[in-house]
């Protein structure tokens, strides 16, 4: 079911979400399939986003899932185990705020990352450079932290139209 997206503001996106610790259910099925319905809806209406998180649809449980083209899964209980001091710069967005505008922030450049899938096994994932900032940032969301918190600088901000106009990486077919 396609869920509304909370909105920056709302509490709900502030709480450090809680560990799932029952595997293999309806109810886990049940919230993964709201956060897919959700975020094929949401990449349609702004032509942009690779993930979501829980709490985002007002579910404060620590799994996210990640759609890129590459990696599709659920992430239960996701955690960085390892992360490279180097940083990189990026323009980042969010569902949350209806990607209506971006901040420049800097994200390590590679993680691994440990978690489980839906039948409770253990996975990890290396992840660098795009892979792991959308990581950083959904796992960011489980512990209640948006990208307006890690701004660089307070002019570190602009506009949808003009990240657009500057990146050009918007391939969203609509006129
Ligand atoms: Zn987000």
């Amino acid at each position: 079911m396609i869920k509304p997206i909370l909105q920056l503001g709302n509490e709900l996106l502030r709480k450090k979400a809680s560990r799932i610790n029952n595997f293999d259910n309806k109810s886990l099925e049940n919230l993964v399939r709201d956060l897919s319905d959700t975020l094929n809806e949401a990449q349609k209406r702004f032509c942009y986003g690779r993930g979501i998180a829980a709490p985002q649809i007002g579910e404060s449980k620590r799994i996210a899932l990640i759609g890129t083209p590459s990696f599709r899964s659920p992430l239960v209980n996701p955690k960085i185990i390892n992360a490279s001091t180097r940083k990189f710069e990026i323009w980042d967005s969010c569902f949350s705020f209806n990607t209506t505008f971006f901040v420049l922030i800097d994200r390590h450049y590679k993680i691994t990352v440990e978690y489980f899938d839906m039948k409770g096994e253990r996975h990890t994932v290396e992840a660098e450079n795009k892979l792991s900032e959308l990581l950083q940032h959904e796992i960011d969301h489980l512990d209640g932290i948006l990208v307006t918190d890690r701004m660089k600088h307070r002019k570190g901000i602009m506009m949808r139209s003009e990240w657009i106009r500057n990146f050009k990486t918007c391939t969203c077919k609509k006129k």
